[in-house]
């Protein structure tokens, strides 16, 4: 560590090889050495000490919908990555919709690159997306380096970003397939949402039922079948239904490529407790029962579901009206989703080792960004440092996103950010930021 810059120490560091106290250098940006905790400190480099405070990867959240450029009314770069930064993330992958244009082809690809460059308090990566009639460019976005290609088999909810049958899925994914990509998919079967009875209004109970839990088991069962067949990498977006975790668990057992997501709302959220006329808790797939929410829990537990990523996706509070058929769904939790499922995963019995897994560990893996996801020697010296007992009430004034509507409002967290550390940078402290120092992140072949 003779070279090292910096060093940060403190009792808890989570590594893979768990928790322990820790000394870690860092130089140009990387982390060099994970030494005994009371190493001694290199001529020339700067320490940190964190004392009790837990330091632990930065979160790579792969599901974030920033909407920039075109609809920055309802969110942007600027203000996505500062509150990503205030809650312990580092790195985003940004969604292909909801911005105007869609990330569907090489230069609307570009054109969201510029947009971001100058914004990106954090890494920033992209996900293109697979439309109906864009065969054709699925190849040229994964050389120009997006992560994957992101389709719906149902209404996405914007016009510009329609969703696609079963055969334009099939020619999709073999698209994806042949030049070994990644096909990351909302869904829920269009066909049983339409039997489903659709009465709108305020009442939560009659959205759940607009929503049914077999419009997600289908998609998934037709989703699975198309991946064994074809061979191909395919990735399950938010999964909230429970009753979907028995196929998926013999799918992989029998060797299909199958990875899957669930949200910080379906863990910690439950349909009994939101107030009729709530929209900042719709989503689709909607939160569902308590029941429902032990079961994903379990699942994460058994390693069955992957990974927990924010789904972070706003709108303008406008949009939010009362009738869950018509108000915009997408629930911001960008800057809580750390505190939120660390509250909810400590009270069952799971460690912090657990949360850096499902929001770090395994999200690198799934894009393939192998400098991230771990306190080790040769990765990104990107931290968060955590209070893990401290405890705050969630104020919506305090929200660093766009449009400040959210479903954890008024809710008491376990975990409070004290720091988050870029490359060895520290870019956000008790509610202060630095200039963007973010880098625009490519597909590593
Ligand atoms: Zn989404």
């Amino acid at each position: 560590m003779s070279d090292a810059e910096l060093v940060l120490r403190s009792t808890r560091v989570i590594t893979p090889e768990g928790t322990r106290a820790a000394t870690v250098a860092v130089a140009r940006g990387t982390i060099t050495a994970v030494l005994p905790y009371d190493a001694p400190v290199p001529d020339g480099a700067r320490l940190e000490d964190l004392g009790d405070h837990v330091l632990l990867p930065g979160l790579v959240d792969t599901h974030v919908h920033v909407n920039d450029p075109g609809r920055t009314e309802w969110e942007g770069f600027w203000t996505a990555t500062r509150a990503a930064a205030a809650g312990g993330i580092t790195t985003l992958v940004d969604m292909p919709l909801n911005s105007l244009p869609p990330t569907t082809t090489v230069d609307h690809l570009r054109i969201k690159q510029e947009v971001a460059a100058a914004k990106a308090h954090i890494d920033v990566g992209f996900w293109g997306g697979a439309l109906p009639d864009n065969v054709k460019d699925l190849r040229p976005l994964h050389e120009a380096g997006v992560y994957g290609f992101k389709a719906f088999l149902s209404p996405s909810g914007v016009d510009e970003f329609p969703h696609l049958d079963q055969e334009q899925l099939a020619r999709s994914l073999a698209e994806i397939a042949g030049f070994g990509g990644l096909l990351i998919v909302h869904a829920e079967d269009p066909h049983h949402l339409d039997a489903a009875p659709q009465q709108g209004g305020p009442k939560y109970a009659h959205f759940l039922a607009s929503r049914p839990r077999d419009a997600e088991d289908t998609a998934i069962a037709a989703l699975i079948a198309q991946a064994k067949r074809l061979h191909a990498r395919v990735h399950i977006l938010h999964l909230s239904s429970s009753d979907a975790l028995p196929l998926i668990a013999a799918a992989r057992e029998e060797g299909v490529r199958v990875t899957v997501e669930t949200c910080p709302h379906y863990l910690t959220l439950t349909a009994e407790e939101v107030p009729d006329g709530a929209s900042e808790f719709k989503c689709c797939p909607p939160i569902r029962e308590a029941a429902n929410q032990d079961l994903l829990w379990q699942a994460l537990a058994d390693g069955v579901i992957d990974c927990v990523v924010t789904d972070h996706s706003p709108s303008t509070a406008d949009l939010k009206t009362d009738d869950f058929a018509t108000a915009w769904g997408g629930i911001s939790g960008l800057q809580l989703s750390l505190a939120a499922v660390w509250t909810e995963a400590r009270g069952r019995g799971h460690g912090l080792e657990d949360v850096v897994r499902w929001m770090s560990t395994r999200t690198s893996e799934l894009v393939g960004l192998n400098r991230k996801g771990a306190i080790e020697a040769g990765r990104d010296a990107d931290f968060a440092v955590l209070a893990p007992d401290e405890t705050f009430t969630v104020d919506p004034a305090a929200l660093q996103h766009r449009n400040r509507v959210t479903a954890y409002a008024g809710r008491t967290l376990s975990g409070v950010v004290k720091s988050t550390w870029l490359r060895g940078e520290r870019i956000y402290a008790d509610g202060e930021f630095t200039d963007p120092r973010g880098h625009l992140l490519t597909r590593t072949p």
